[in-house]
């Protein structure tokens, strides 16, 4: 067998790899499992990429795996479980630049290699790769910087969280992606290429900035999932420059499952595609202010009270939000579940898909405490159920339970929601009154039915089972 049918014969086991790796993704008690198939597939794909080492010889290749993987390990040992959600952003972004550097090198050393063939400089050449090069830069340009942008958004950086809005910046913005596609039709007879590509590039990422610049709020996630699949695109675009299969059908693969959570995401948020990308996140008009909301109607409790109320309830669902993440209450989240179901309460965990700061962030932390996978239960499935709820737990959600999310005018309006406010009890356990994401106070923590348990998210747990223990 010679080299090429090889390193092909591995290309298809990477692949199939890729895929299987995709399938067991799709549930918690198969990821471990599809996580390791995926990582697998791309161990296969870089061996088989290594051994085809006709353009750069392997000192470069490994400086660059010195470098990358210092860096690489440098950051996940450093990086707290909290900034999962900004590490995977710019991790999408890295995808895409990286696409933008690999075209654009090829590009040049195709037009280098064909000058040393007589076309010479000045003359235009045709070259069906090309159009997949400038697709790379514009759509890997595009992911980097908004990918940045949506880094610093998601890092809170103030600066960046509210969109900088001035007038006509949706036309700036249409102006920017026709001046892109003209570039992308010209560069096809240009006589120097290399030139254009850089052009596009320059003009991509100020759109890339631009687009994701007036997202924000409840909309992220959205911009998350569809910046994922760019890099994705962008990755596939730049299989096409380098004729490299599993390029393509990795690139494709990230590109197809990153349209598909977008969607989800859409759905989620009741929004279309369109709206939240044309849309700009502007302060909502029904939304009051927390002194309107909250003035003298806030009541506290605390884990002894809590604790009684479990004594008579039959029923209890628990509400995972950004907060369980940061006080890394999950292990005592499930611990509370199990020792609630060993005194004969029915318990359940309410999901919303946009809770956290990623896609799937509560089922990740979930599952990794080992939280039973049938109790884990979709917004839709389990709204109906709220109103013979006795006792609801919110700990560490907000905007995906708040009532404001009901009224059209208000910044996260049409969200749907986890109707908790129509349980019997609401206890919340967060730390202060302070919003969330979405920056608006929450008429929930004001409601007759509701009592705010402030304190952090682990230590709220660790108190409550101590509490019902001693009970
Ligand atoms: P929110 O961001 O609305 O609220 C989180 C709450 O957690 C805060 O009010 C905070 O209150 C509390 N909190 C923080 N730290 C702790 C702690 N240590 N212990 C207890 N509570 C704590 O979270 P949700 O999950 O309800 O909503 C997610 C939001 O993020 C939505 O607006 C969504 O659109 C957005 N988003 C989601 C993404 C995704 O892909 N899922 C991506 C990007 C954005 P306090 O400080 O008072 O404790």
């Amino acid at each position: 067998m010679d080299q090429t049918t090889i390193i092909a014969l591995a290309y298809l086991v990477a692949a199939v790899l890729f895929i299987l790796g995709l399938k067991g993704l799709t549930h918690p008690r198969t990821a471990v499992r599809g996580n390791l198939l995926g990582a697998l597939g791309m161990l296969v794909a870089v061996l088989a990429t290594l051994i085809h080492h006709d353009v750069v010889g392997y000192t470069l290749i490994i400086v660059g795996l010195v470098i990358g993987g210092l860096i690489g390990a440098v950051v996940a040992v450093k990086i707290e479980m909290t900034a999962m959600p900004e590490l995977v952003a710019l991790f999408n972004g890295f995808g895409g630049g990286a696409s933008v550097f690999v075209a654009g090198a090829e590009l040049t050393r195709r037009r280098a290699y064909d000058t040393m063939a007589g076309a010479g400089w000045g003359a235009p050449v045709f070259d069906d790769s090309m159009i997949a090069a400038f697709l790379a830069g514009l759509i890997g340009a595009v992911t980097f910087w908004g990918s940045l942008l949506a880094f610093c958004k998601l890092r809170e950086f103030q600066k960046f969280k509210k969109p900088w809005l001035f007038p006509g910046m949706q036309s700036l913005n249409v102006g920017l992606a026709v001046l892109c596609a003209a570039l992308l039709a010209a560069s096809l007879m240009s006589p120097a290429p290399a030139m254009m590509f850089w052009t596009l590039v320059v003009i991509a990422s100020v759109l890339g900035w631009f687009l994701v610049n007036p997202i924000g709020g409840a909309d992220m996630p959205v911009v998350i999932a569809l910046l994922n699949s760019y890099s994705g695109l962008a990755a596939c675009a730049t299989g096409f420059v380098l004729s490299n299969s599993v390029l393509i059908i990795a690139g494709s693969l990230v590109g197809a499952s990153g349209l598909i959570l977008t969607n989800i995401m859409c759905k989620a948020m009741n929004r279309s595609l369109g709206n939240v990308l044309f849309g700009v996140l502007a302060p909502g008009e029904a939304d009051a202010t927390a002194d309107e909301v909250y003035g003298g109607r806030v009541k506290a409790t605390s884990a002894e009270e809590v604790a009684m109320l479990y004594d008579n309830a039959r029923r209890a669902v628990i509400v995972p939000g950004y907060g369980m993440a940061v006080a890394q209450a999950q292990h005592a989240v499930r611990d509370l579940g199990d020792l609630l179901e060993s005194r004969g309460v029915e318990v359940e965990y309410a999901v919303h898909p946009v809770a956290g700061r990623m896609p799937g962030h509560m089922n990740v932390l979930l599952a990794e405490a080992e939280g039973p996978y049938e109790k884990l239960k979709e917004m839709d499935a389990i709204n109906p159920s709220f109103a013979q709820t006795d006792v609801v737990l919110v700990i560490g959600a907000n905007d995906v339970v708040n009532p404001f999310a009901r009224d059209p005018r208000s910044a996260i309006g049409g969200m749907p929601i986890l109707d908790v406010d129509k349980a019997r009890t609401v206890v919340v356990v967060k730390r202060s009154l302070s919003p969330g994401f979405a920056g608006i106070p929450n008429p929930l923590f004001a409601a007759d039915n509701c009592l705010m348990f402030f304190a952090d998210g682990k230590k709220a747990m660790l108190d409550l089972i101590a509490a019902l223990k001693e009970a």
